[in-house]
């Protein structure tokens, strides 16, 4: 079985990739936690600066994830800079509060979050995989389980009830940004262990 470590220390992405990557890849907390400036402008760009830099402190192939919520009529706040919104804001419940109170005066609420994977097996073999979710801030803070801004992210579901992503973890776990992109992983990665066996 692959195994990676994951070039991050935040707790809540090493459980999702537990389950999301269950029995196909094994995917290991780092020992020591780095502090990467991510200065990439992308996605792409900062999940590969966090994989390139965990390879080449472990010795060892990585997985890191960039990702983040994009909120179409706040372009310019979140997006790569998730993480860092509200720096004077300890806690995401607080976080999630102010982007509330920043959507009082608009009528457009759509927003999406996006995840890239990059898988850094070595540095001649790097992939990159994208993963999208689709929906509106909602009115309000609801839910108590997933992570960051899932309290008042309501996804596009054909159910239509206002529930946010920390209300849905099963759905959270086969549809989220997250998700897609490993999916995506997961089947590339199959689909060149087949041609290696075929040609074999
Ligand atoms: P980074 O990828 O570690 O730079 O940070 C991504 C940030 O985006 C997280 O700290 C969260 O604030 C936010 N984020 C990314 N994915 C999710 C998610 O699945 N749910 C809620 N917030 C997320």
């Amino acid at each position: 079985m692959l195994s990676l470590i994951l070039a991050s220390a935040n707790a809540h992405k090493a459980q999702e990739f537990k389950e999301l990557f269950s029995g196909s890849i094994e995917v290991t907390p780092a020992l020591k936690t780095l502090e990467v400036d991510e200065t990439g402008t992308t996605f792409t760009e900062n999940a590969f600066l966090k994989a390139k830099a965990y390879y080449e402190a472990c010795k060892a192939p990585t997985l890191a994830d960039d990702s983040g919520l994009i909120i179409e009529s706040l372009p310019d706040i979140l997006g790569v800079q998730s993480a860092r919104f509200a720096p004077e804001l300890s806690l995401y419940t607080e976080k999630c509060q102010s982007i509330l109170k920043l959507l009082e005066s608009k009528e457009d609420r759509r927003a999406y979050f996006v995840c890239v994977l990059c898988f850094y097996l070595s540095p001649e073999e790097v992939y990159f995989f994208e993963g999208r979710v689709y929906g509106v801030i909602g009115a309000e803070s609801r839910g108590e389980h997933g992570f960051g801004y899932d309290p008042i992210f309501v996804p596009e579901r054909k159910e239509n009830d206002g529930k946010s992503l920390a209300e849905l973890p099963q759905w959270k776990n086969e549809f989220s940004h997250r998700a897609k992109a490993s999916s995506a992983a997961l089947q590339f990665l199959k689909e060149s262990v087949d041609k290696t066996q075929k040609k074999s």
